[in-house]
């Protein structure tokens, strides 16, 4: 019993201790919540899988893999970001940031109970880079505004798609309450046929003031690829979204099944922090996203519902998933709470917001 109330002091000594240093509720029992165990920034089996042409889709995590080796402080940056979207996601849960004491929220990682914050909706802006080598690569002012509608329609849950979201899945389908503006649009005619995926293009076009301005480039990857993005933490003069012109946008220059605006929305949801649903590894390996369900693998084409892998049902209509443009429908509120995570005060994106 001594031994008890000898513990009860520690625990009420520290948490004095910690109010004085931070004033913020609760914040050493969030601290203690907050497990880092699982944070991965291993890519190197999508990249095996993407030399055989089936994992072609997005090269996202491909690029990411080469930026860690390039860049011995990107791993530490992106766990500090890791970390403070758990903290955010763990302080701000099915509450108004004041925490009663009293409430149980579960484990740490976003999902299920949405999360509040006081940023309303943010808007976006956003400049496009066309880099063209031939007519059809120029791509026209209305295909450009069809992909900022799709951007604003998905993110924002108003697209007609929404509908199509299975009864199990629906419940979690979240507003993201982020929009995008088209701040300008910069064109450059190259005798370059084709890219990469080594951020050639963003060293021949730099981008501007991507500090407050989401910057994507539209130009020819090549092999096949649609488009890549930087993960939030990475270095400023590569940061933002590229995408091949005939999947950008839904009118003009496009091709079917990625003729749907999708690859950027998928794109622009890895630059605000969002892994692949299904994780880029096994089941146990997680999009730490809790209302997103485990899978081993991508899904491609138009899957019926219901697709299951590691015991439970794929979303397969998720954004982050690799089926086709027509049968993607949703982000979750877990994956709300990650994007919206990265603009909080002093977070990495923060400064799009000013
Ligand atoms: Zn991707």
């Amino acid at each position: 019993m001594k031994r008890v109330l000898l513990s009860i002091a520690i625990v009420a000594g520290l948490l004095i201790g910690c109010q004085d240093e931070d004033t913020k509720n609760n914040d050493l029992s969030q601290q203690e919540a907050i497990d880092m165990s699982d944070f991965y920034v291993q890519t190197e089996e999508l990249s095996a899988r993407s030399t055989d042409g089936t994992g072609g889709k997005c090269q996202s995590m491909k690029v990411l893999n080469r930026q860690l080796k390039e860049n011995p402080g990107l791993y530490k940056k992106m766990y500090d970001i890791e970390y403070n979207t758990r903290k955010f996601i763990a302080g701000k849960k099915g509450g108004n940031g004041n925490g009663n004491g009293g409430g149980n929220n579960g484990g740490g990682d976003g999902g299920g109970t949405p999360v509040t914050d006081n940023l309303g909706i943010i808007n976006i802006p956003v400049y496009v880079h066309v880099v063209y080598s031939n007519s059809n690569e120029n791509i026209s002012d209305a295909q450009i505004s069809s992909q900022m509608r799709v951007l604003n329609d998905d993110f924002r849950m108003q697209n007609s798609d929404a509908n199509n979201t299975p009864a199990e899945f629906a419940g979690v389908a979240a507003d993201s309450e982020i929009t995008f503006t088209l701040a300008g649009t910069f064109r450059y005619a190259d005798s370059r046929t084709s890219w990469g995926t080594n951020d050639a293009v963003k060293s021949a076009y730099p981008p501007v003031t991507p500090q407050t301005h989401l910057n994507i480039w539209v130009c020819n990857i090549g092999g096949g690829i649609l488009g890549y993005a930087q993960f939030p933490g990475g270095n400023l003069a590569t940061d933002g979204v590229v995408c091949a012109p005939q999947y950008f946008g839904t009118t003009g220059f496009v091709q079917a099944p990625f003729n749907g605006g999708r690859t950027m929305t998928h794109e622009v949801g890895h630059y605000l922090n969002l892994r692949h649903i299904w994780g880029d590894g096994r089941c146990r390996q997680d999009d730490f996203v809790s209302d997103t369900p485990s899978s081993d693998r991508p899904n491609y084409g138009c899957p019926t519902y219901p697709t299951a892998h590691c015991r439970s049902n794929d979303m397969t209509m998720n954004y982050m998933d690799y089926t086709d443009d027509a049968c993607m429908s949703l982000f979750t509120e877990g994956q709300k709470a990650r994007m919206r995570a990265v603009f909080q005060p002093g977070a990495a994106r923060a400064s799009i917001l000013n």
